[in-house]
């Protein structure tokens, strides 16, 4: 019987249940790892850099890119660590 990986693989819906108590909690208590220095701080932590175009978070041991969080009319785009591409969060509408 030859292995299908395409039978096993689901659509990004199934991480809606893992996701949401991390993205519910504080943000700034979450704990990182520098690939680069193996500094372990917490978001909080981080170097912050801002807030045009976005806000830019940096290892506090050597300075190389942590995160970024720009915001727009209705979006927050965010990029996690080094590499390209990031997450366009729609945002709740002001006031409701
Ligand atoms: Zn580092």
């Amino acid at each position: 019987m030859p292995h299908d990986p395409a039978a096993f693989r689901l659509d990004g819906n199934a991480l809606a249940g893992p996701l949401a108590p991390v993205f519910a909690l504080d943000p700034t208590t979450a704990l990182r790892v520098c690939p680069a220095c193996r500094m372990q701080a917490t978001v909080g932590e981080l170097h912050v850099y801002g807030p045009e175009p976005g806000l830019t978070a940096r290892c506090p041991g050597c300075s190389q890119l942590a995160l970024r969080a720009v915001q727009q009319p209705g979006h927050l785009w965010l990029q996690l660590g080094t590499g390209q591409g990031a997450f366009r969060f729609t945002l709740p509408a002001a006031g409701g």
